[in-house]
């Protein structure tokens, strides 16, 4: 019974020593894994850290080269408005013809290279906001004014519906304006002849805002501007795509349309430089176009505006 139970003890101590081994094998490999990751981890960090380099040297670079292109372009497009308005003497219909094709390609490229200049300086990181108290009302006039001539050209009807809107709001102003310009001027481009462009404004979670006594002050809020068109519309699986650069929906309805594709991820870039969020809605083709956006803001009431 006894060399039975030695004979076990042994057995199990056997058992233990190479379980113990295993262990320590398990140990050593565990240490040998944890020391790859590391590396990898490391590896990994300094990938990353060269990508958000190359990336902003991408973007400096990108607004250099912008920046040095503007000036010769602009030479281009003032010298031949020069020549185009018959300011150096008479021209024939075929010169006027080929001058108005100089200068409309020119003012294309110059548009181009605004919107590569402002995405560029947006994701480097150099384009800042400047933040004022803005009267929003009168903003979202003078938008609609920048449109004003091509909507009467074609029969577009304007018109603003503001559901509570504040008098100011704490924003860029250029920015805003810049973000509105690029949302009527596709709003106007894509919406046929007759149609109708309606600009709206909404406050977020008014509630307590709309209080009496909170009225004249300045409070922390959202506001949502939307900016509706009756025009050729927007395929649901398009919806997202066409905030992406150079990204321009291959219909037949909209290829016949001029743009450079930058407009809407500019527009993205400027809002999200605001801390807010765009995104459009169209019930397909032919049905019109939403586009949406929040931004935070500090709205201001005046004291005679009414409940
Ligand atoms: P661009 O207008 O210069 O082509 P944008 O970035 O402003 O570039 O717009 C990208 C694409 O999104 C447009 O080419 C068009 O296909 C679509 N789009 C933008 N706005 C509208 C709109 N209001 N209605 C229908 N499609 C639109």
């Amino acid at each position: 019974m006894a060399s039975y139970t030695g004979g076990l003890l042994r057995k199990n101590k056997n058992k233990l020593r190479e379980q113990n081994l295993e262990l320590e094998q398990s140990r050593a490999d565990l240490k040998l894994a944890a020391e790859t990751l590391e590396k990898k981890n490391i590896q990994l960090q300094t990938a990353v850290e060269k990508t958000t380099e190359s990336d902003r040297l991408k973007s400096e670079f990108l607004a250099n080269m912008s920046h040095e292109f503007r000036t010769p372009l602009n030479h281009i497009i003032g010298f031949t408005e020069i020549i185009s308005d018959k300011k150096l003497g008479d021209l024939n219909a075929k010169q006027v013809e080929y001058l108005s094709n100089v200068l409309q390609s020119g003012q294309h490229l110059l548009s181009l290279v605004n919107d590569i200049l402002d995405l560029s300086k947006v994701e480097s990181g150099t384009l800042k906001l400047e933040l004022s108290k803005l009267n929003l009302r009168r903003l979202l006039e003078n938008s609609l004014t920048m449109i004003k001539q091509k909507a009467i050209k074609h029969g577009i009807t304007l018109s603003i519906e503001s559901d509570g809107a504040p008098e100011t709001i704490r924003a860029d102003e250029r920015k805003l304006k810049q973000i509105m310009y690029n949302l009527l001027s596709n709003a106007v481009k894509f919406t046929p002849d007759g149609g109708s462009i309606t600009l709206s404004t909404k406050v977020i979670s008014d509630f307590e805002f709309r209080h009496p006594e909170s009225m004249g002050e300045e409070k922390p809020s959202e506001i949502k501007i939307s900016v509706a068109d009756t025009g050729i519309g927007i395929r649901k699986e398009d919806l997202e795509l066409i905030f992406k650069p150079f990204e321009q929906v291959e219909s037949s309805a909209s290829r016949k349309y001029q743009g450079t594709g930058l407009g809407l991820s500019l527009t993205r870039k400027l809002i999200e430089l605001h801390g807010g969020r765009i995104w459009a809605e169209s019930e397909g083709e032919g049905k019109g176009s939403v586009f949406n956006f929040i931004i935070p803001a500090e709205l201001s009431w005046s004291l005679h505006l009414s409940l």
